[in-house]
């Protein structure tokens, strides 16, 4: 394998800054030990996967990608339906909607010329595919690859792994394979744990610490792997990560049921407003028929003990995201730092919809700004980065720029910036 420039994500999903031990994730502290380590590194607004995952390929906050949480409303000609943004057809009905996925260009795109995409992801087919969702790439997920064009991937190429530890596993070695030794110019793994366990198990539970241990495992897979084609990090550079972190859920809250109870929407169904759920946030779409409800309705639910704040959505530069003028409204949920039986801090309400009413008290969730949600850990490592611990406040959204700097690639207007200025050099 000759030499040639290369940049690597490495997602962790959910994976909290202080769940970090010696124990429980040796091979993340020895990325650490060589890394720029980011001290105050902020997910986006909402925290979720569906809204990162773009934030990430595109350098923008949601507000300027377009993908607002993971659930979306959407209009397909038969008035405004709320849409799981993490189906695998949701980006094709997206695209019918509005004629466009994503508002702005991604990594995949930007580098069309340069060298191949190659993105493995093992969270939702939503959340994978808008990594790269016009097909510049390659997209790798279990309910479906695609190569450019977005032409399926031949049979023998497909992932055919499942959510958890060993689809995990199955992933980072075909990734080791087909991205590292492959010589990808630019490789994203995505991996399930330890958010799919923290969604079903409580923070810090033997279940959690054995996904954690899942993930720890396979970030050591790839170091592997770049120790062999590029042992002194001279051509790559690495990004370890998680998009958000997680709360303990406290309470769960069905909006929509509280609406139709207060007076403000006229039926649980009816599409006069409609509530798009993000975990421990949500969106409330107000219909045209119902703009002059918007004021009383902010009112009410600043009032609700589940409710942090609401925010019209112009004033959403209050919780780091670019303001967006429109007819929502955007809830953080109410939460506290209390700790929960294994000593993992941080609680949220949790508000969901009909189709969650199986959503679980005290397992994890994110989405809000709560104390454990945004505390996900950014470590980076390559050509002459001395290993340092960094002050500067960083998010998701500067991933993109520093990635297309190091391939000398000039990016396009983003709301990210490139750290590569901001990390400390060893003199050469
Ligand atoms: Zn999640």
């Amino acid at each position: 394998m000759g030499c040639m420039k290369r940049a690597v994500v490495v997602v962790c999903d959910s994976l909290r800054r202080d769940m970090m031990t010696t124990e429980t994730t040796p091979n993340l502290l020895a990325v650490a030990s060589r890394s720029v380590v980011f001290k105050d590194f902020s997910p986006v607004f909402p925290s979720v996967t569906r809204s990162s995952s773009p934030a990430i390929a595109t350098g923008c906050h949601p507000v300027n990608h377009g993908i607002l949480g993971s659930a979306m409303v959407i209009d397909e000609g038969t008035g405004p339906v709320c849409a799981s943004v993490g189906d695998p057809d949701f980006v094709d009905r997206l695209r019918k909607v509005r004629g466009t996925v994503l508002f702005r260009p991604t990594i995949s795109e930007l580098l069309q010329d340069v060298g191949d995409a190659k993105i493995f992801s093992n969270v939702s087919a939503g959340a994978a595919y808008l990594l790269d969702p016009e097909g510049y790439g390659y997209v790798y997920h279990r309910a479906g690859s695609y190569g450019p064009g977005r032409k399926p991937v031949p049979a023998a190429d497909r992932l055919d792994i499942a959510v958890g530890i060993e689809g995990d596993a199955e992933m980072t070695r075909r990734f080791c394979r087909d991205v590292i030794e492959g010589g990808v110019v630019f490789g994203t793994l995505w991996l399930s744990e330890p958010d799919n366990a923290g969604h079903n198990s409580p923070l810090g539970s033997p279940t959690h610490i054995a996904a954690i241990k899942s993930a720890d495992r396979c970030v050591g897979n790839v170091l592997e792997a770049i120790a062999v084609v590029d042992p002194h990090f001279t051509e790559t550079v690495l990004f370890v990560c998680s998009d958000h972190g997680m709360n303990s859920v406290r309470r769960t809250i069905d909006i929509a049921y509280q609406l139709v109870h207060s007076g403000f929407k006229s039926s649980y169904h009816s599409d006069d407003i409609v509530v798009a759920d993000s975990g421990t946030s949500a969106r409330i779409h107000i219909s045209n028929s119902a703009k002059d409800r918007k004021q009383d309705l902010i009112n009410f639910l600043n009032n609700q003990d589940w409710v942090d704040r609401a925010f019209s959505s112009d004033d959403l530069h209050d919780i780091g995201s670019p303001s967006c003028p429109g007819t929502s409204i955007v809830i953080a949920m109410a939460g506290d730092n209390v700790a929960n039986e294994y000593g993992v801090s941080g609680m949220s309400d949790c508000a969901i919809g009909p189709d969650e009413v199986d959503q679980q008290i005290g397992v994890g969730q994110h989405g809000g700004a709560g104390f454990g949600e945004v505390q996900p850990f950014l470590f980076v490592r390559g050509p002459n980065l001395r290993a340092s611990v960094s002050e500067a406040k960083v998010s998701l959204v500067d991933l993109a720029p520093t990635i297309l700097e190091h391939l000398d690639v000039k990016p396009p207007r983003m709301d990210g910036r490139s750290l590569l200025p901001i990390m400390t050099r060893w003199a050469v």
